[in-house]
């Protein structure tokens, strides 16, 4: 599949994308099965138009951007704002201007804690999150709580690991200042309907803030049909380099936010004891940026736009529609999250047994079946679970059917060890 020729494939061809995959097409050596790439919840594998784009960076216009002029920092300069076009666009950004380069989904949500969370939240005041959010969309509230006197609350999960909306309408109705919830969860794969969520946390007066690590890089996002104020996503899990990442913010909120960081970049005039801000989004971006990560960025959103949005999301529901069939025929096999591929999106937890999370991994690891193990960032979801840990594989683009065999089939194999089977 080539990105160049824009057409997109109809329905989405793994085996074709696998291709420009470099890392999934090594030997792997004598004594090793073919590689089963199953953790891209974690980060994703990369492409080589993505790869050949930051090598193309460094190795033909490497130089700082916006200030040089020279040849060499206009290119580097007119390529990371085109990938910040891209980037807008890919999601339905009504501005460019309204997209943050940051290095990940935790800087964004920081940002925005920190920023419009120290100018609007208020001693006393609600900010409603959920139960099976990343640690990245708790931590920063709880610091914000620390810092301000305002109140934690968390919607609850239904018995299959969906939102439960009826206590999000009891939290509701308590006039948060903050509805922060994730798209897609990264524990139970669990796929949320953040329009309807959007909706509701809006008629009751609250901003929302919406989560996208496990969504941007999985199913057409769109900010405006969201009606979200902010959405933060990482580069990495969606086939860029690692170190690229966007905050999506709503312009009139954005300029009105204060800074996160001084230093260069984000100021407009300097003197000693005090300084203005550049426009939106440099006010956010400040000191020497990624460059070259956004640019891969970039060029991983021009390889996403070619295959299409809609049927990424297509060919994932098949893979874990058949990954869900599969899997419960295992002997031992509990499975997280709603059951309904159409409720989820490319991940899924189980446990096998009472064999450790990572023994699971491990033996899994020797067929050469690469998945997670652990509490994936989310110990008050494995609380709720009543459990320490999970194995979690994550499907993509360049997933098959024959990838979910190569997994049941490892997973029998940890059972015979573990004289389960
Ligand atoms: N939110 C969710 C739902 C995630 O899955 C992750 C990463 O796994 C993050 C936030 C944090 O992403 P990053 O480590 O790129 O900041």
């Amino acid at each position: 599949m080539q990105t160049q020729t824009n057409q997109p494939v109809t329905p989405l061809d793994a085996a074709a994308i696998r291709a420009d995959f470099p890392i999934l097409n090594q030997d792997p050596g004598p004594d090793r099965k073919p590689l089963v790439f199953l953790d891209s919840a974690a980060s994703s594998q990369k492409p080589a138009v993505v790869i050949e784009a930051l090598d193309d960076y460094h190795r033909r216009y490497n130089a700082n951007i916006h200030r040089g002029v020279y040849q060499l920092s206009e290119l580097a300069t007119g390529r990371y704002e085109q990938a910040r076009h891209l980037v807008a666009d890919f999601i339905g950004a009504a501005s460019h201007r309204e997209c943050v380069f940051v290095r990940n989904t935790t800087e964004a949500i920081n940002l925005v804690a920190q920023t419009w969370g120290r100018r609007n939240i208020r001693v006393g005041d609600l900010i409603v999150l959920t139960v099976m959010e990343h640690h990245s969309n708790l931590v920063p509230w709880q610091i914000l709580a620390e810092e301000t006197g305002a109140e934690l609350a968390h919607v609850r999960l239904t018995p299959d690991g969906r939102l439960d909306l009826d206590h999000l309408d009891d939290l509701l109705a308590r006039d948060p200042k903050l509805v922060a919830f994730t798209h897609v969860s990264n524990s139970l794969g669990t796929l949320v309907d953040a329009a309807e969520i959007s909706r509701r946390a809006r008629a009751a007066g609250a901003a929302v803030l919406i989560d996208g690590a496990q969504s941007v890089p999985h199913l057409p996002v769109d900010v405006r049909q969201l009606d979200c104020d902010f959405l933060a996503f990482s580069g990495h899990k969606m086939l860029a380099p690692m170190g690229s990442g966007v905050l999506y913010g709503k312009k009139a909120l954005l300029e009105a936010m204060p800074p996160y960081m001084g230093g260069g970049s984000m100021i407009r005039k300097v003197e000693l004891t005090r300084s203005t801000w550049a426009d939106v989004p440099a006010k956010f971006e400040a000191g020497t940026p990624a460059v070259g990560d956004a640019i891969g960025l970039g060029a991983a959103v021009e390889y996403l736009n070619a295959l299409g949005m809609d049927w990424v999301r297509e060919h994932e529901r098949d893979v874990v529609g058949y990954a869900l069939e599969r899997l419960v025929e295992v002997p031992g096999m509990t499975l997280y999250g709603p059951l309904d591929p159409a409720a989820r999106s490319g991940v899924v937890s189980f446990n096998l047994g009472d064999i450790h999370p990572h023994d699971v991994a491990a033996i899994l690891d020797g067929e050469n079946v690469a998945v997670r193990a652990g509490h994936h960032c989310t110990q008050p979801l494995m609380r709720e679970l009543g459990v320490v840990a999970t194995t979690r594989a994550s499907f993509y683009i360049y997933n098959t059917r024959e990838d979910v065999d190569r997994l049941v089939e490892a997973l029998h194999v940890a059972n015979r060890i573990f004289g389960l089977a």
